[in-house]
């Protein structure tokens, strides 16, 4: 019949109003920004960078090996790896800005990352008021630590850390038993040389 689903939503809403009034989980509004909704899980904004232990540069996970840079779609990573004295680059990032007015949130760069260097971040209260430079995120402003990580995401971090002990533990025993393959075995050090046959009686000078 016409307008039964409009008299449907009405009845609801009616009952959402007045129910309010006994049970607040009824609300279907907040007084934001005092109030704030938990957001789910796998809710995301925009990328983060990850560091262990507690120097938030140096402990940076990301190896500056620029695959999400050239992975973006939009590309809006912008990486420049450090250099050694020689100029050598090494496995650190020097610049890692990304341009978050251009960022579309599809998590790419986090999917290509093989260092699990980069996560996708559920902070979402980065309106500025200037539209270019202070939307463009710097190191600084990308690096959060692992703890944040397992706060934001502790199913998907618990997991994540997992992996990487596990990798870590099959890389240190693949580099004992190169080790041990590379030493002398014992038996072969400690085997007489073979002895310098003696010279034959006619041999010998008279
Ligand atoms: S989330 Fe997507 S658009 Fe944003 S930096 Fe990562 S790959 Fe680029
Ligand atoms: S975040 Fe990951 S993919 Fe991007 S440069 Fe760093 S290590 Fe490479």
């Amino acid at each position: 019949m016409l307008g039964v689903g409009i008299i449907k939503g009405l009845i609801e809403t009616a009952r959402n109003f007045f129910g309010s009034y006994r049970q607040p989980e009824r609300f279907v509004t907040i007084q934001y920004p005092e109030e704030q909704r938990q957001v789910p899980e796998n809710n995301r904004s925009f990328p983060f960078l990850v560091y262990d232990g507690e120097d938030p540069i140096k402990g940076l996970r990301c190896v500056s090996c620029k695959i999400c840079e050239k992975e973006c779609p939009p590309q809006c990573i912008y990486i420049e790896p450090e250099r050694d004295a020689r100029g050598k680059p090494i496995k650190h990032p020097k610049v890692f800005d990304i341009d978050i007015s251009v960022c579309m949130s599809c998590q790419i760069c986090v999917e290509v990352c093989p260092f699990d260097s980069i996560k996708m971040d559920q902070a979402y209260e980065l309106s500025q008021s200037s539209r270019f430079e202070a939307l463009i995120l710097q190191k600084k402003h990308l690096s959060k630590s692992n703890e944040y990580y397992h706060q934001i995401r502790p199913t998907e971090a618990t997991l994540v850390d997992k992996q990487l002990a596990a990798e870590k533990e099959a890389q240190a025993a693949k580099a004992k038993a190169a080790a041990a393959k590379a030493a002398p075995t014992p038996s072969a050090a400690a085997a007489p040389k073979p002895a310098t046959p003696a010279p034959a009686k006619s041999e010998v000078p008279a």
